[in-house]
């Protein structure tokens, strides 16, 4: 084991247990290592089947009966991002996550993932940001629901409680972020004095901007990624290793701290 990896995860350690207010960011990078292909890059589903048109919501709206009937029967990528989606099981990186939230050092987390991981790992204080396959949301009334709870034999499907159009909560392209949710997420990174973020390189916004607002008013961010990133720079610690490795590390140094006192 290198010494300089331990030494950065003290560092990490420290910054941690100095904060008053901690957040975290997860991305695509936490997903990948519970088996579901990226988007992009080596073995990224649109770097095999190309890139898919990015007028997603614009074309919802339009046909929202087809959208449903290709959701019900998904082909090609959406398939193998379904199938994936529904075997993929929560890797260590997400229960330390979990577990960072028990201690009461993480008090709220953010991800850009949709695969519903970071509940499945016991994550409570969770913030979607890019909405959940696992539920249906109304347009009209932003209620969200399991989608065992809808029937899909007359379709479109209108909500249960306001008749609303409903559709995946997973937000398309060209759609909003539900309001509900950015709105907590600037709630958050404004009362935050330290970021962990964690399989992401941060560049997708709103997402990206949350990290660096909070290391603009000088907070300190705590980078969790095998690769450099945009955000690197800014960070005080970069734990140059897969969140599995690195979060249980680090989260199991902040649990022996606490322990001590
Ligand atoms: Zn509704």
């Amino acid at each position: 084991m290198a010494g300089d990896a331990d030494i950065e995860i003290a560092h990490a350690t420290d910054a941690l247990l100095r904060a008053r207010y901690v957040i975290a960011l997860t991305g695509a990078g936490l997903s990948v290592e519970s088996g579901i292909p990226p988007f992009r890059g080596p073995g990224g589903l649109w770097t095999k089947h190309g890139e898919p048109p990015m007028n997603g919501y614009e074309r919802f709206l339009a046909d929202p009966k087809q959208a449903w009937a290709d959701r019900l029967e998904p082909r090609g990528p959406m398939r193998e991002l379904w199938d994936a989606l529904a075997a993929a099981r929560p890797n260590p990186g997400h229960v330390a996550l979990a577990d960072l939230e028990t201690l009461g050092v993480l008090k709220a987390l953010i991800t850009q993932n949709v695969d519903d991981l970071h509940r499945q790992a016991g994550s409570q204080r969770l913030l979607e940001i890019h909405g959940n396959a696992t539920l249906i949301r109304c347009l009209e009334c932003v209620a969200r629901f399991p989608r065992a709870e809808i029937p899909t034999d007359a379709l479109p499907p209108r909500c249960p409680r306001c008749g609303g159009l409903l559709k995946s909560d997973t937000v398309s392209f060209g759609e909003p972020i539900p309001p509900d949710v950015l709105m907590r997420c600037e709630h958050e990174a404004e009362r935050a004095d330290c970021v962990v973020v964690a399989g992401t390189s941060a560049t997708v916004y709103p997402a990206a901007h949350f990290p660096i607002a909070v290391h603009a008013r000088g907070g300190t961010l705590i980078e969790v990624n095998p690769h450099p990133s945009e955000l690197t720079p800014m960070c005080a610690v970069s734990l140059r290793r897969e969140s599995g490795i690195a979060l249980p590390q680090l989260v199991e140094r902040v649990r022996a701290r606490l322990a001590r006192h």
